[in-house]
């Protein structure tokens, strides 16, 4: 009682520092309309940054709503969407294929409860994801059956796991491959209990030298393709066709997903192709040219994709409700972005580009058109480069567009930013157009 006296007796407080309450706050209509959609944590912790600017001074009171609203996250999740003007089509950094339209809105569909599991015809449980499985066997008939596993690294493991556990893999010393960030294939398959039995040399291996290498302890032979560098000069190697005349079962791990042949990657194989071959089996990720979501495509043989579906293995490596969905989206529906960006008429991409830099020059800013190329990238087609246009700006603009909201990322070449529209949906050009003059201040 006598403390609530003596602060009665204190001078009235500075009005600036009189903190309007949590309660009162979180009572403020824009800031429960953002705890129904951050969550309550979020919102209090951005409601206390600014009662403390009120305390230190830095704000009045009634600009207390107004800071903790801009304290606030734009979304949910830490993960922020960037429009990617790298020119890079599958950047792994950026989460490599962005999703159609189609593929998000399956993905959405299937949040709640949904029937992944169970036919609700009869009521009883079902294969999971069977339309999913339906709709790449269709996208591929040479498959006799199809599995779908979390990534392209786990369709390996999985098929080394089930054919090749204590035996020898046969693999050519051209195919010793680093697919990045430090993980190396052969030690995939080291991991999973098979040992490698190199065969040929860097440059060339011939089907003599499996035939050599092959033995009683061969679980399969393996044909890694290539996918981040290439081999040229004096070099040979043996086509998946070849190898299966010497009856082993023959695993191509073909990476990028394609299904078909694609004329304008003339190099890059591709699941159908390497089957009517007489591969045994094919491995590739859903997230590069297929441009799907992340996932591990196993096609082949009937009894030896069975096989894996029944692996204990499989158990740990199988995919959620919204990969079957976004997937299946993805073969069943219109075309992917992943493939309207590779296949973007340079005529089109020069009209966008010419229109933003037009734009910006008004603006008084030092943006001109320059030519440059695009790549794949992200393990697709290493040497081929996709003739592509920019919008080049200053350098200082690279940094404050790559921390804006929402972040544009660029490259930066010879003290120019670089601004490829070519992977930017055209939809959004108005939002780069937005945030360049936000990063430029004008
Ligand atoms: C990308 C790639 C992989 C790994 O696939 P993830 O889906 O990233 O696990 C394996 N092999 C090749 C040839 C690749 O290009």
């Amino acid at each position: 009682m006598a403390r609530v006296a003596d602060e009665r007796r204190e001078p009235p407080a500075d009005p600036r520092r009189r903190v309007p309450s949590t309660t009162l706050l979180l009572g403020d209509p824009r800031l429960s309309e953002a705890s129904a959609r951050l969550g309550r944590t979020v919102v209090k912790a951005a409601v206390a940054t600014a009662q403390q600017a009120v305390r230190e001074g830095r704000i009045g009171p009634d600009d207390a709503v107004g800071a903790a609203l801009a304290a606030l996250p734009a979304h949910a999740a830490g993960l922020r969407p960037v429009h990617n003007a790298t020119g890079v089509v599958l950047h792994t950094n950026l989460g490599r294929a962005p999703l159609s339209p189609s593929a998000l809105e399956a993905m959405a569909a299937v949040g709640g409860y949904t029937d992944v599991e169970l036919d609700l015809a009869t009521g009883r449980r079902a294969p999971r994801g069977r339309s999913a499985m339906a709709a790449l066997r269709e996208a591929v008939p040479a498959a006799e059956a199809v599995h779908v596993v979390n990534n392209g690294a786990a369709a390996l493991a999985l098929a080394v796991a089930t054919l090749a556990a204590g035996c020898e893999v046969l693999l050519s010393r051209g195919e010793f491959v680093e697919i990045g960030d430090g993980f190396r294939i052969p030690e995939l398959l080291a991991s999973c209990g098979a040992r490698i039995r190199e065969v040929g040399t860097t440059n060339r291996t011939r089907l003599d030298d499996y035939a050599d290498a092959a033995g009683p302890d061969t679980g399969f032979i393996l044909k890694i393709h290539p996918s981040n560098f290439t081999v040229s000069g004096f070099t040979q190697g043996v086509d998946a066709g070849e190898l299966a005349a010497l009856d082993l079962p023959v695993v191509v791990d073909i990476g990028s997903g394609l299904l078909r042949p694609d004329p304008l990657l003339p190099d890059e194989p591709d699941a159908s192709t390497m089957l009517r071959a007489g591969a045994t089996l094919v491995t590739a990720s859903g997230d590069k040219l297929l441009g799907g979501p992340q996932a591990g495509l196993v096609l082949g043989r009937a009894d030896v994709v069975e096989r894996m579906r029944r692996h204990p293995l499989a158990r740990a490596l199988r995919v959620d409700k919204f990969t079957l969905a976004a997937l299946e989206a993805t073969l069943r529906g219109p075309e992917p972005p992943v493939h309207a960006a590779l296949h973007l008429p340079l005529p089109q991409l020069r009209t966008r580009t010419l229109r933003l830099a037009g734009y910006l020059a008004r603006r008084g800013l030092d943006a001109r058109v320059v030519p440059c190329e695009a790549v794949v990238g992200g393990g697709g087609a290493p040497g081929t480069a996709l003739p592509s246009c920019a919008v080049s700006l200053p350098d200082g603009l690279a940094a404050p567009l790559r921390t804006g909201e929402p972040a544009v990322l660029g490259r930066v070449v010879r003290g120019r930013l670089l601004l490829d529209l070519r992977c930017v949906p055209d939809a959004c050009d108005g939002d780069v157009l937005a945030a360049v003059l936000r990063a430029a201040g004008r």
